[in-house]
């Protein structure tokens, strides 16, 4: 193994969502950082626009691109010919599922991660989610609240610039708004509509993250101008290198993607920004003496509490005449947060709905995203047997719906069409009856949802858990700073530390707590280790 001699303030796994943030708020805090990320470089002449189509690709170019190697993620939605590129190679890629429980695993694999294929709605979570326990009465309380993420928002928002407008909906906090997005006349229709026949139900507009056409990420520019960012891309991390006696990390291992090469680099933090389920792999696998199960594996709950949003889509058609031409692309326009616990339900938490209109086709259509509750079963752990492309064990993930999710599906399927038709909008009983009409097309959406007419876990993308945050070492893997409890140098501070989904599309909060975690570790850690 050839080792490298420099030895970094902190490194910092992964320049995604929640690594770009690592890295600015590190190199801004003064450290010396090092970025490693396993993608290349972006390659500023093939690549192409940031914005994700959506619509995505037909039938016979996702066969194709299936039969190239993206089996697993042709069955994005978002998939297309211009953002193909920007999803990994599931033969280089694999993971393992537990038998009869699959997992859509889509990813991205490039600076930026996938943030170069995400749709920018940003709601703030609150504290129905975050104190779940205390506030609702079923879920899980978070060691934090609302209030402790206020600040650490108001950075991300201000920093990217969202569209948005106040609503002062107490499940869905207002931000720090740029001003309100573009919205279609229908949907402003269907907002007034359903708000005057449905008291219980709220709806505003999307909160999107203006669209930055350029390749690099915002915060890895701002990270890099501060003159304290070596960015390595190609560099697969495989483990965490712990110190025998301390148990604390000293650095991370990486195989060089293109030569197989093994490598080392050394820090004094690492902030591990790999994914959710990545950075629980590589936790995993990071397992010495110290750490038998894996650096944050004391408690038993490593790779443990994996969530995904529970998802239900219904759609129909509008006239001609209400399509607004310049909205392809731009996703969903109204937002309705959760109205669940204003409800009679037999499940716990509830659903936020993406609702989009005449968005330059005759259609509507309905997403909603609903939060599923953390359960020890559903797990990572490492495939004993299966290697990816560098040698490294593959994550085996068992995730699945129990019977709270099942009734929230059957909760959705009702009230959604009550809704559109609340709204004005025609309903089609008959909507996905060419994706059932022949055995073909039967198998084909079989591959993305479920037979009660759900994603199948992980086709929401907003994987969640792993390495969860709790107020005890025997609760949880982190601290509430997302800190390591059995290594105090380590931090995750992607999705896997969610304690809870919410029902809010969590990025913004993954960013959110990344910016608390690293100003923590400028402040109050950084200048104790020597
Ligand atoms: C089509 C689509 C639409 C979406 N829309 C939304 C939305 O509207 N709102 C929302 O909140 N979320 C959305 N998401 C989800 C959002 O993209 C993710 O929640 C977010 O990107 C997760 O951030 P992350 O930093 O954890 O992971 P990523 O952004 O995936 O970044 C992880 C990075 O780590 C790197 N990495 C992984 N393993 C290793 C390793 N071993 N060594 C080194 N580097 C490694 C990867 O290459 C990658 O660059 C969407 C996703 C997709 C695909």
């Amino acid at each position: 193994m050839r080792r490298s001699e420099s030895t970094y303030d902190a490194i910092v796994v992964g320049s995604g969502a929640s690594g770009s943030w690592a890295a600015k708020e590190l190199t801004e805090g003064g450290l010396k950082v090092v970025l490693l990320e396993a993608g290349r470089n972006l390659d500023i002449a093939n690549d192409c626009p940031v914005d994700a189509e959506v619509g995505g690709m037909g039938i016979v170019g996702r066969v194709k691109s299936a039969i190239q190697g993206q089996h697993v993620q042709v069955r994005c939605g978002a998939f297309s010919e211009t953002t193909k590129q920007f999803y990994v190679n599931d033969r280089e890629n694999p993971y393992t599922t537990a038998p009869g429980k699959t997992f859509v695993w889509i990813r991205g694999r490039q600076l930026g991660g996938r943030l170069h294929m995400w749709l920018r709605h940003v709601p703030r979570m609150s504290n129905y989610e975050l104190k779940a326990a205390s506030v609702r009465g079923d879920g899980v309380d978070w060691p934090l609240a609302y209030e402790d993420l206020v600040p650490y928002y108001d950075i991300v928002e201000r920093t990217l610039g969202v569209y948005g407008k106040p609503a002062r909906i107490p499940n869905c906090p207002d931000g720090q708004f740029i001003g309100p997005p573009k919205t279609t006349k229908i949907e402003e229709a269907f907002l007034t509509n359903v708000e005057k026949r449905l008291p219980n139900v709220r709806v505003t507009s999307v909160r999107k993250v203006k669209c930055d056409d350029n390749m690099v990420p915002l915060p890895v520019r701002l990270a890099l101008a501060t003159g304290r960012l070596d960015i390595r891309t190609d560099a697969v991390v495989s483990r965490l290198l712990i110190d025998a006696r301390s148990g604390k990390a000293t650095g991370v291992e990486y195989i060089e993607r293109l030569t197989n090469n093994t490598q080392a680099v050394h820090g004094k933090v690492v902030v591990l920004c790999a994914s959710a389920i990545e950075s629980a792999r590589i936790l995993l696998n990071s397992a010495s003496t110290t750490h038998p199960s894996g650096v944050g594996g004391s408690s038993g709950h490593l790779g443990r509490y994996l969530c995904d949003h529970v998802v239900h889509i219904q759609n129909g058609k509008v006239s001609e005449g209400d399509v607004e031409p310049g909205f392809a692309s731009a996703g969903a326009g109204l937002y309705i947060p959760s109205f669940c616990e204003r409800e009679p339900k037999n499940f716990p938490g509830g659903y936020g709905i993406e609702v989009a209109i005449g968005r330059g086709s005759p259609v509507w259509a309905m997403g909603a995203f609903g939060e599923m509750r953390p359960r020890f079963e559903n797990h990572v752990s490492l495939d004993p047997i299966v290697k990816d492309a560098w040698g490294i064990p593959v994550a085996r993930i068992e995730c699945g719906h129990s019977q709270d999710e099942l009734n929230m599906i059957a909760h959705m399927k009702r009230t959604l069409p009550e809704i559109a038709a609340a709204g004005g909008l025609q309903i089609d009983k008959n909507s996905d009856r060419l994706l059932r009409r022949d055995i073909a097309s039967r198998l084909l959406r079989s591959l993305f949802l479920t037979d009660y007419g759900a994603f199948r876990p992980g086709g929401a993308i907003h994987e969640t858990g792993g390495a969860r945050m709790g107020d005890k070492p025997d609760n949880s893997v982190l601290n509430s700073y997302c800190q390591c409890w059995d290594a105090d140098n380590v931090f995750v501070t992607d999705g896997a530390c969610f304690v809870s989904s919410g029902f809010q599309n969590p990025t913004l909060t993954m960013m959110a707590l990344t910016v608390r975690a690293c100003r923590f570790i400028v402040e109050d850690y950084a200048k104790h280790v020597s």
